[in-house]
């Protein structure tokens, strides 16, 4: 049972770098809470914090309403994963996950019970006697990940565990972890960069940038109502496409404008906007948000295909629209072809609105 609690935690280096600025923020017990945002925006110094590896340097850290924030890390109840393995070369698979808990005098027979019982669950029984030097990367971060479930923690925190792994392992590894913290059932604390991986995994997603909180929220929250245009940007692929432009008041209402490209507002969105005339805003549309065969009678766009981007399962096509290449999706089954002049409607329900100079989301903001 671990609820951890931030309150105004701050941490500045010894140089006087802010990495943390001010942070409030209560996880969960069995909370999956991942910490996600560009490098350098103070993602491993949090969870360090946590681990106890990091001083705090302002505010309190409190772990069930007791502050840690002088507590050594090998009192502290946690585990951590690393993206380097940080496996023993010279044990067996077996000895690595055994280590810590013979490390802490735990009888023979348990730990043996513990060290089968996680690689059943990881998949690894048939590796327990070979050396990490004979293993695949994703067979080894299985078995990182294995030695900090025997310890049976009260908080799991995971630092990039899946970055060194190719595409495809990083999404069946996903699933692993996934699976281990349902069967865990407890805390869990995960830093990644990767947007896809935080809306898989994650109960809650907090979005950091350069030290300071964006957004705390879940995935569906954050990818369908993000706080501002930098975690709009931040969250989706391809990227959201942004417009910079003008809210203006027009017969049919308010419309959005840029240049010669002009779109008319939902209504339920002009009623969220009211006074908003005359603002600079940038529109953000996703790739998703536009549909060839919706109605286009006042919220088209039409451009030229510039290139074509199938993945698999969906086709995108990049377009040059107000200016500035876009991105949308488009039927899978549709031919298209690179110069074609296109007509596509957008979702204006599903529209996001940003001030161009906050950022802040307006929708959101006046909702
Ligand atoms: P992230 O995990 O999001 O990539 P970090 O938490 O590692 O970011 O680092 C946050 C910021 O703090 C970065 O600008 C980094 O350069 C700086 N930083 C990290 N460790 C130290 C340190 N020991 N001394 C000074 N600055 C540091």
């Amino acid at each position: 049972m671990a609820q951890i609690e931030f309150q105004q935690v701050g941490k500045r280096y010894a140089n006087g770098h802010v990495a943390l600025d001010n942070l409030d923020l209560r996880i969960r017990d069995k909370e999956f809470l991942v910490l996600l945002g560009p490098s350098g925006c103070g993602k491993s110094t949090t969870l360090n914090m946590i681990a106890g590896l990091e001083e705090v340097t302002q505010g309190s850290l409190r772990f069930d309403d007791t502050e840690v924030n002088g507590l050594p890390a090998h009192q502290r109840d946690v585990a951590m994963v690393f993206q380097s393995y940080a496996l023993y070369p010279n044990k067996t698979v077996y000895d690595n996950i055994a280590f810590g808990l013979r490390m802490r005098k735990h009888p023979r027979q348990e730990v043996d019970t513990r060290v089968r019982a996680a690689a059943e669950s990881l998949e690894i029984t048939h590796l327990l006697d070979r050396r990490p030097g004979q293993l695949s990367g994703g067979q080894r971060q299985r078995v990182a990940l294995g030695r900090a479930m025997v310890r049976q923690p009260a908080v799991f925190l995971m630092d990039e565990p899946l970055s060194n792994l190719d595409a495809a392992l990083r999404v069946s590894m996903r699933a692993h972890i996934k699976a281990l913290h349902q069967s865990m059932q407890t805390t869990f604390v995960y830093v990644t960069h990767d947007q896809a991986e935080a809306l898989t995994l994650a109960d809650r997603i907090v979005v950091m940038r350069q030290g300071v909180v964006q957004q705390i929220g879940t995935p569906d929250d954050i990818y369908e109502r993000p706080a501002n245009k930098f975690v709009a940007n931040f969250l989706g692929s391809p990227p959201i496409n942004l417009i910079d432009g003008l809210l203006m008041q027009g017969d049919n209402g308010l419309h959005f404008r840029c240049g010669d490209f002009s779109l008319a507002l939902d209504r339920d969105v002009q009623r969220s906007l009211a006074g908003c005339s005359g603002r600079a805003v940038s529109i953000g549309i996703r790739a998703e948000d536009i549909d060839e065969h919706g109605d286009a009678t006042d919220c088209a766009l039409t451009g030229d295909i510039a290139s074509l981007l199938p993945v698999g399962s969906d086709q995108f096509i990049g377009m040059q629209c107000a200016g500035r290449s876009m991105f949308f999706r488009v039927d899978k089954e549709r031919a298209c072809k690179v110069g074609e002049r296109v007509t596509l409607a957008v979702n204006r329900r599903r529209l996001h609105i940003f001030d161009q100079t906050s950022g802040v989301n307006l929708k959101a903001h006046n909702a």
